[in-house]
């Protein structure tokens, strides 16, 4: 192995005898809702395919049912018959034809379904999940196991490299194993070594079934995050138990989905979990894999060098850059587009029933769709504003060979991300930046930053194409006293650091309310940076000793050392139109620090004694030194008029054209699609 090779332990194959994996990278499993989507397969081939070709060592598909009451909703895609596995083999072909290997993920959900038909261990209903569960018959927990061996065996059959057998997060065999969801009293539940029947017999059988040389992927759930989860003795029981069934690697699972506790979102430190596979790594010899927030070659080769794991699965930075694993051994680090863990175009979607796809890269999961050709007919083209919405554009029209000339009034290039990247957790943002600039150096685009551009200058200088991508200004409130020096934008205090004193009321509990009282709570310590201040502020036992990793444990909260007041009009609640899967974590996160969310205020007016506002009818003066106005925004066009009168060729992207409900995944998606058709 040479060793001026960077990041040489993620890089090198695994040998399992029978195959050998290209790298340690596994692509982990992603339900992107292409499983359901009209000619799904053929696109998910080229998903796959995609990644196959960028170097990853072994794919995990999204989760397949493996029995009619086992899939996760009416319709939720399964791998049941012969039929069903036909249809599988373009996407093993398209994978292999690139040199990769698949497995297919085997998902029972249990109580875990979104349909009235959900099974379970015992009746006993999940807090997060709407149906009751059938409690199986001693019978039907037998064809349960004969669903999964028959899935492995047709996965097998449609050209599969191995299955992997899907036993966290909650789902069926989670639930048999902890006594939270299996209070039963035949030889599949009672105490440890009955619970732990059902995945022990499904890996045996479907090793026996499959042969010696299929891989047999276990995803185990190393911490439950959840009361009445597995102690570690358990854990460590059911691992020994699964190598011995035959069981290829052991994936790591961390959390229930009815966990209360981050696992996943940005602000959830990198490789945070890690510790945990590393303490399972000990006590196993097959290979074992780590996963949760490792999205970055230096965070998976640190895993693998120091000896946490032999594998490292990274599923949604798959999405994020499909070159990934080749960039990292070219030496093309700078070129990786980062995931930053937002969730908001992937897991977020898949919450919402919509297709997955990727902010930082639109054409994940759209790789027929969205495609990038070079033009035929170069133009001269300007954008102006680079934020989010003005890079994506430039770039994707870069690379089809058109003349791009950038031009931002600000110092440096990123927009509002600039504001964003400051806010406690969501420090990832600056990788996009860093992303957006190798791309602006790779296609020799010609910036100019500090450059406040006049139509005048761009009508002289006769562009084909001019693209407004000016972004917003904030909205201007009319409540009297709003000039009053007390009053701050959310700009004035995180740009330009203006002074905020210690009781402070934020008018707006959107994304960026939200974020601000993130920002002015914060203390000291950052949680989404320092992997143990993490696991102490959401109360998890690092030394393993409480049952699913949190009996018993109090979180230690640092709270806010300001008075602030998060508020809104609206009566919903306060966050409810927050990302779907992240939401919860900003609300509980200000709860522990003690900020105070109203809804149903009407704001009257501010003066020497504070914010004044009518609540449940009664007016009210809150007694603050500051108030942070986060009322939403407005595009930002003021080019657009004289350009389009003088007849140029004008086109807006991101807040420029529509300021309402704006997000970065909303202003790069547009600008790449308008770059691949300009
Ligand atoms: P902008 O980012 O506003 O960029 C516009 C650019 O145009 C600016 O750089 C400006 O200097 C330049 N410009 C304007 N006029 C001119 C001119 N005449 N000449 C030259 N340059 C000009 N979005 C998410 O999706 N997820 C989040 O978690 C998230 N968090 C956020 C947190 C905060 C605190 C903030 C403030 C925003 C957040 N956003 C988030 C929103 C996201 O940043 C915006 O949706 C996105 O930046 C919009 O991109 P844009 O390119 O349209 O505009
Ligand atoms: P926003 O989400 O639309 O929120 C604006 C807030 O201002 C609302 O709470 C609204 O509530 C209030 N408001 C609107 N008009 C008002 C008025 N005239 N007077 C007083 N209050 C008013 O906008 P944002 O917070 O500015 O965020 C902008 C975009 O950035 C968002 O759409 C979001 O997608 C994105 N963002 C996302 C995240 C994320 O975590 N995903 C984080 C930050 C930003 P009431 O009308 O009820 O008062
Ligand atoms: Fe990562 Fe956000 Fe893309 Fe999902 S949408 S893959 S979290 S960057």
């Amino acid at each position: 192995m040479s060793t001026t090779q960077p990041y040489e332990h993620m890089l090198q194959p695994l040998d399992l005898g029978y195959t050998q994996l290209r790298s340690r990278v596994i692509m982990g499993s992603m339900h992107t809702g292409l499983e359901e989507a009209h000619e799904g397969l053929e696109k998910m081939a080229e998903f796959f395919a995609a990644r196959a070709k960028g170097g990853v060592g072994l794919i995990i598909t999204g989760g397949f049912g493996t029995s009619a009451r086992g899939v996760l909703g009416p319709g939720s895609a399964a791998v049941l018959t012969e039929q069903d596995a036909d249809k599988h083999k373009i996407v093993t072909q398209r994978v292999h034809q690139e040199g990769g290997l698949i497995a297919l993920q085997m998902l029972n959900a249990g109580r875990q379904a979104y349909h009235p038909q959900a099974i379970g261990a015992s009746d006993i209903k999940s807090p997060i999940y709407p149906f009751p569960p059938h409690p199986l018959s001693t019978q039907e927990v037998d064809d349960e196991i004969e669903g999964f061996v028959n899935t492995a065996a047709l996965a097998q059959y449609a050209g599969y490299d191995g299955v992997e057998v899907m036993g966290s997060e909650g789902y069926l065999i989670n639930q048999f194993l902890a006594t939270r969801a299996n209070n039963r009293d035949d030889q599949w539940g009672g105490d440890y070594e009955s619970r732990m029947r059902f995945p022990l017999e499904i890996v045996r059988r479907i090793r026996a079934r499959v042969g010696p040389k299929f891989i047999i992927s276990y995803r185990l759930s190393m911490l439950d995050l959840v009361p009445d989860g597995s102690t570690w003795d358990e854990v460590v029981a059911l691992a020994k138990g699964v190598e011995a069934a035959g069981a290829s690697i052991i994936s790591t699972g961390i959390g229930w989905h009815e966990a209360r506790i981050p696992t996943i979102a940005t602000s959830v430190p990198r490789g945070a979990f890690s510790w945990v596979t590393g303490k399972l790594k000990k006590e196993v010899s097959i290979p074992v894999c780590s996963s949760n927030r490792i999205n970055t070659p230096e965070v998976a080769e640190q895993i693998i060098a120091e000896g946490e794991a032999d594998l490292v699965s990274m599923a949604r930075p798959m999405l994020a850059d499909p070159e990934f694993v080749n960039k990292a051994r070219q030496g093309l680090r700078k070129q990786i587009n980062i995931c930053i863990g937002c969730n908001q175009a992937c897991l977020d979607h898949t919450f919402m029933g919509r297709r997955s796809s990727c902010l930082v890269n639109p054409q994940a999961c759209h790789e027929t769709e969205l495609v990038y050709t070079p033009t035929q007919h170069s133009k001269k083209i300007a954008v102006i504003g680079a934020g989010p919405a003005g890079l994506s554009f430039a770039v994707v029209a870069a690379e089809r060979g058109h003349s791009v000339s950038l031009f931002d009034a600000g110092d440096k290039i990123g927009g509002q991300f600039n504001i964003a990247k400051q806010v406690p957790g969501k420090e990832e943002f600056q990788e996009t930046l860093n992303y957006y600039q190798a791309q602006l150096d790779k296609f020799n685009i010609d910036v100019h930053l500090n450059t406040q551009v006049s139509a005048e200058t761009l009508l002289n200088q006769h562009y084909d194409e001019i693209i407004l991508a000016t972004g917003i200004t904030p909205r201007a409130l009319d409540i009297p006293g709003i000039d009053h020096a007390k009053v701050l934008s959310y700009i004035d205090v995180i740009l330009h650091k203006k002074p905020v004193g210690k009781k402070v009321a934020i008018i707006g509990a959107g994304g960026i309310g939200f974020d601000i009282a993130e920002y002015l709570a914060h203390g000291k310590i950052n949680a989404s940076l320092d992997k143990m201040a993490f696991m102490k502020e959401w109360g998890i036992d690092t030394t393993l000793q409480a049952r699913g990793g949190i009996s018993g444990i109090e979180p230690v909260i640092e709270p806010s050392t300001r008075e602030i007041s998060l508020l809104q009009r609206k009566t919903s609640k306060v966050g409810a139109g927050l990302g779907k899967t992240t939401g919860w974590i900003h609300r509980a996160n200000l709860a522990k620090k003690g900020v105070h969310m109203i809804n149903g205020v009407e704001y009257k007016g501010v003066d020497e004694q504070g914010l004044h506002i009518v609540l449940n009818d009664e007016a009210r003066c809150l007694d603050v030194d500051n108030i942070i106005i986060c009322a939403g925004q407005e595009p930002q066009r003021a080019l657009l008029a004289e350009l389009q009168d003088a007849g140029a060729s004008v086109h807006l992207v991101g807040g420029a054209d529509k300021a309402m409900e704006l997000d970065a995944k909303r202003a790069i998606d547009q600008a790449a699609r308008l770059a691949a058709e300009i």
